[in-house]
């Protein structure tokens, strides 16, 4: 294309963070992964990020919280994700990528995941690369299963690896605490447990297609947190629990603090609580500190990666 100084801007694109209100994870697939059905819902911490053309390719990270386990390299998903979009467009100088983290890392919540669908829209923009949100989407999913969702945002359904996304009916918002755990669950590891686990037969027979329980879609569409916390459901959370039994104790200790309902997050190790309402999510979050845990407000749904103007 041209030289990094024909394009002197900065583009700035927040992502939101997200958790799985259910997940349904069928039998393991022929190629190693799981078809599953998962309803996302992007959630109030965010990740920021800045992009401006350089000569290389190169990432600086900061971030609200812990961030020592994010890698700096070729391994990141954001600037593997700046590369494709740069590629595509034949942008021949590098990318200059600043992330700023407010999504828990390792814990399941995709912060990762929505780093990479920021970089992907602050690079077409960067670079007037006019990749359509459907293009940009593809490319992501290469990247990783939730990528797709995070530049979407809302609610959604997932199904496929979760990356075949319809758009779910919400009325009104739910209020989430969210409490994050020091020491990150690696993704695949959670799943080798799951394949563990249903390989003994009495525990789990035959999964077949996974399915949303429509009564989640319904709670949704009510806006009926209760209704919603009798019908949360993640799969990955025995197998989560399994590796981490002291995350049986979050979860007890956040339904006595007044949740409506606890689910692990995805793959853990973040447990999300669903309060009443916000001012009760921030005295389950209050009182879940005062136990010595650290318990982050957040409500949901909230938009996917856009632009900011400056
Ligand atoms: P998943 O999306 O697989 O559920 P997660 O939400 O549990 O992941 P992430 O914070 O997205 O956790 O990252 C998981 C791992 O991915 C990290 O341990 C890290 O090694 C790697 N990683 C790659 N790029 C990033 C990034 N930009 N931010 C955080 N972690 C990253």
């Amino acid at each position: 294309m041209t030289l990094a100084d024909d394009f002197p801007r900065r583009v700035h694109v927040r992502a939101p963070g997200k958790i799985n209100i259910a997940f349904d994870v069928g039998d393991v697939q022929p190629d190693g992964y799981h078809d599953v059905a998962s309803v996302y819902q992007a959630v109030s911490l965010f990740e920021d990020v800045w992009a401006s053309t350089a000569d290389e390719y190169a990432i600086t990270v900061t971030g609200d919280l812990d961030i020592s386990g994010v890698p700096l390299d070729e391994a990141n998903l954001a600037l593997r994700a700046a590369r494709l979009v740069a590629e595509h467009v034949r942008w021949d100088a590098g990318i200059q990528l600043h992330v700023h983290k407010g999504v828990p890392v390792a814990g399941g919540m995709g912060g990762g995941s929505a780093d990479a669908a920021a970089a992907l829209l602050a690079v077409n923009e960067l670079l007037d690369g006019r990749l359509t949100t459907a293009e940009l989407q593809e490319l992501g999913a290469t990247l990783g299963a939730d990528v797709p969702f995070a530049v979407l945002g809302g609610t959604a359904i997932g199904t496929g690896r979760g990356d075949e996304l319809a758009p779910a009916l919400v009325r009104g918002r739910f209020d989430w605490v969210l409490v994050t755990n020091p020491d990150g669950l690696s993704t695949p590891a959670v799943y080798r447990e799951l394949d563990r686990l249903r390989a003994v037969p009495d525990i789990a027979p035959e999964h077949g297609v996974p399915q949303v329980d429509p009564a989640v879609l319904q709670a949704l569409r009510a806006g009926d947190a209760v209704a919603l916390a009798g019908a949360l459901r993640n799969d990955l959370q025995e197998a989560a629990l399994s590796l981490r039994p002291e995350l049986g104790d979050v979860l007890a200790a956040g339904r006595r603090a007044g949740a409506l309902a606890g689910i692990v997050s995805g793959s853990g190790p973040t447990i999300a609580l669903l309060a009443a309402d916000v001012d009760a999510a921030d005295a389950l979050a209050d009182a879940l500190e005062a136990a010595g845990h650290t318990a982050l407000v957040a409500h949901g749904p909230v938009p996917g990666a856009r632009a900011l103007m400056h």
